[in-house]
């Protein structure tokens, strides 16, 4: 078991905080809190227990000096001085002396936002690349380090393996949270179990199959990647998205697993992708050489009803349908419905998944969703997680 902030003694302890601030920022407003918030109960939980507390974060990709100004800190801290009803001081270094003096004369239950991680990328992606240097710099600011960034977990990056590897170290409250829940989804989960796949490409999807298949009793595929495995099942699938060179990975797979694997058997589709497109409903074998299927049928998500409704387990990663435009939306809002209803143990997985739970009202009807996206899948996939790893035992 990792330890825990619960397992350090914080008293004016500088305690540097690994969190995931990365949320979406336009014009210096920030559009979703989401994540925010999530981090809020490790921070509370740190200042109450007198600790100076250094927070760290990603946020976007900098590639160009330009980049600096858009992916800047600040209006998080902003935005977290509200939150928490203190003052979050923000400096707008990742390294040098007025972020070490502001530092040392940090008091207990003070808060301090470094400025963006990534900003480090800029000279050799120092951050992205876990520089040995960076890394022991940061951790020579604190005392102790927590991780609580799910979302980066699954990254060697200087400001979570890097530091980890020069402090002692344990988890915050949202990754063993994440943990906890997605540990139901591989040890023993309660059967009957059945995962739903969707989204655009099957590549990505490998992984995950590979390491659950066995433990699931079925697997719903939908989105783009259902049409590669229609493809594989000798349907015309039109002008639908197809990985080429996944066909045949997908025939196996049929094959091996005819009885536990479900594909659609009606689809949406339009010549355009865009709003107030026509669409039409197809069977099977209807589709059209200039038709691109975009989002599952009626019939279809009547037949995954069933093998919804009773269940135990569900976990969801990947939309049904190009569900960012109103056309194609219905297959992955009357999933969320479908599933926001059963008895069952729900786990959402995914970015884009995530969003459309939030973005259709249905955020809390699902017993968990995960805060990471690819971090979810590299769990759940079993790969070796080393920013996790790193992290002291009990
Ligand atoms: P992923 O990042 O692989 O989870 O894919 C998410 C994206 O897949 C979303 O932006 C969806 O709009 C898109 N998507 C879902 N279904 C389809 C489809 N049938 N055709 C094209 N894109 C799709």
């Amino acid at each position: 078991m990792k330890k825990t902030i619960k397992d350090y003694e914080l008293n004016g302890k500088k305690v540097i905080i690994r969190c995931d601030f990365n949320v979406p920022i336009e014009n210096g407003i920030i559009k979703d809190e989401t994540r925010l918030k999530a981090s809020l109960k490790t921070i509370r939980y740190a200042r109450k227990m007198g600790a100076k507390v250094i927070l760290l974060s990603h946020l976007g990709r900098i590639k160009t000096k330009e980049d600096k100004q858009k992916y800047t800190l600040k209006p998080v801290a902003e935005k977290l001085s509200k939150l928490l009803r203190k003052k979050v001081t923000f400096i707008n270094q990742t390294r040098g002396e007025k972020l070490e003096t502001a530092i040392n004369t940090m008091k207990n239950k003070d808060v301090i936002l470094i400025e963006n991680t990534r900003f480090e990328d800029l000279e050799d992606k120092k951050e992205s690349n876990n520089d040995e240097m960076l890394g022991k710099y940061w951790a020579s600011l604190g005392d102790i380090f927590i991780n609580d960034a799910f979302g980066t977990i699954h990254r060697n990056h200087a400001s979570n393996l890097g530091i980890a590897t020069h402090l002692p170290s344990g988890i915050g409250f949202l990754v063993e949270n994440e943990i906890k829940n997605l540990t139901k989804l591989i040890d023993n989960p309660k059967t009957p179990y059945t995962i739903i796949l969707g989204g655009s490409k099957v590549a990505d999807k490998i992984g995950v199959i590979a390491n659950l298949i066995n433990k699931a009793d079925y697997i719903l595929i939908s989105g783009g990647m259902a049409f590669t495995f229609l493809k594989a099942a000798g349907f015309s699938i039109g002008s639908s998205l197809c990985e080429k060179d996944k066909i045949n990975y997908c025939k196996n797979l049929l094959d091996k697993y005819e009885s536990k694997i479900v594909l659609p058997i009606d689809i949406i589709t339009a010549k355009d992708i865009k709003e107030n497109t026509k669409t039409y409903e197809r069977f099977l074998g209807e589709i059209e050489e200039d038709e691109i299927g975009l989002d599952i049928g009626p019939k279809t998500t009547e037949v995954f009803k069933q093998y919804l409704d009773d269940c135990k387990t569900i976990f969801w990663n990947g939309p049904a349908g190009y569900f960012e435009l109103k056309p194609f939306q219905n297959g992955t809002k009357t999933l969320l419905n479908i599933i926001a209803n059963t008895k069952a143990y729900t786990v959402i997985g995914g970015g884009d998944t995530a969003r459309a739970a939030a973005d259709f009202n249905y955020q809390d009807k699902i017993s968990h969703i995960s805060t990471g996206g690819g971090a979810s899948l590299a769990f759940l996939e079993g790969k070796k997680l080393e920013a996790l790893d790193i992290i002291d035992e009990k």
